[in-house]
């Protein structure tokens, strides 16, 4: 399958590898040159951080492929020392990390819970990712958020922190649908003069649709220059 560019390895925890099955596995994926990013999705990093030892990290790390982790992460409590520490030696090979949380109900569906918790990721050299939507599975009734709530959280980060640490906010349609995003809406109106915008402060913005020539023209000894945004 030359089109594969590349690789997700994920649950069953891949972590839970020993360092020889994972530079094993790691060395067979280097021999395939259409493979060109390895991507490993787990766990282990806050379940149990000893495990991402450095003879771990250095079977996953690679000289010829881009090499990046996932954790899943739900709260910043659960960023202990021990967990730091293993997301610093991640980070230190110079793997780029990212997340993935579950919005769970009396756990994370809080704004400022979620802030904390991307904060502390972003300090770890953790990028966010997803917030998942949970998936319908049995026993798990009792975490089950609410769908409203989640885009209310990504509402409460967009323009109120900084950027990178808003992550994208998705329901993983049943049935292989794939993953739809959920984004609170910005856009009041499109209509012929401009498409009008409301910021995370809720001012109201018109922006043409086609700007002009001269739209956002910066006249060179104008130092108090309007930009083309016209407020309502
Ligand atoms: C999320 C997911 C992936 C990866 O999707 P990206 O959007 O590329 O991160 C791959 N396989 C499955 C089954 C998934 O749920």
């Amino acid at each position: 399958h030359p089109e594969i560019w590349e690789v997700i390895l994920t649950g069953g925890d891949p972590f839970m590898l020993s360092p020889r099955r994972a530079a094993e596995l790691t060395r067979e994926l280097e021999l395939i040159p259409h493979v060109k990013v390895i991507r490993w999705h787990t766990r282990m990093p806050i379940a149990d951080p000893a495990r991402v030892s450095d003879a771990f990290v250095s079977a996953i790390g690679s000289k010829l492929k881009a090499v990046y982790v996932a954790v899943h992460c739900n709260h910043a409590n659960e960023l202990s020392p021990a967990v730091c520490d293993a997301l610093s030696r991640l980070a230190d090979a110079g793997i780029p990390l990212l997340s993935q949380t579950v919005l769970l109900k009396g756990v994370n569906d809080d704004a400022d819970v979620m802030k904390a918790l991307v904060h502390r990721l972003l300090r770890m050299r953790v990028r966010p990712y997803y917030i998942y939507q949970m998936d319908l599975i049995t026993g798990g009734a009792h975490f089950k958020a609410d769908v409203k709530k989640g885009i209310e959280i990504i509402r409460a980060l967009r323009g109120h922190t900084t950027g990178y640490a808003v992550p994208q906010f998705v329901i993983d349609a049943p049935g292989g649908g794939g993953k739809v995003p959920l984004n609170p809406d910005y856009v009041e109106e499109v209509r012929d003069d401009g498409v009008f915008l409301r910021n995370y402060e809720g001012r109201l913005f018109r922006y043409p649709l086609v700007p002009s020539a001269t739209d956002g023209a910066i006249p060179a000894a104008a130092p108090e220059w309007t930009p083309a945004w016209v407020d309502r």
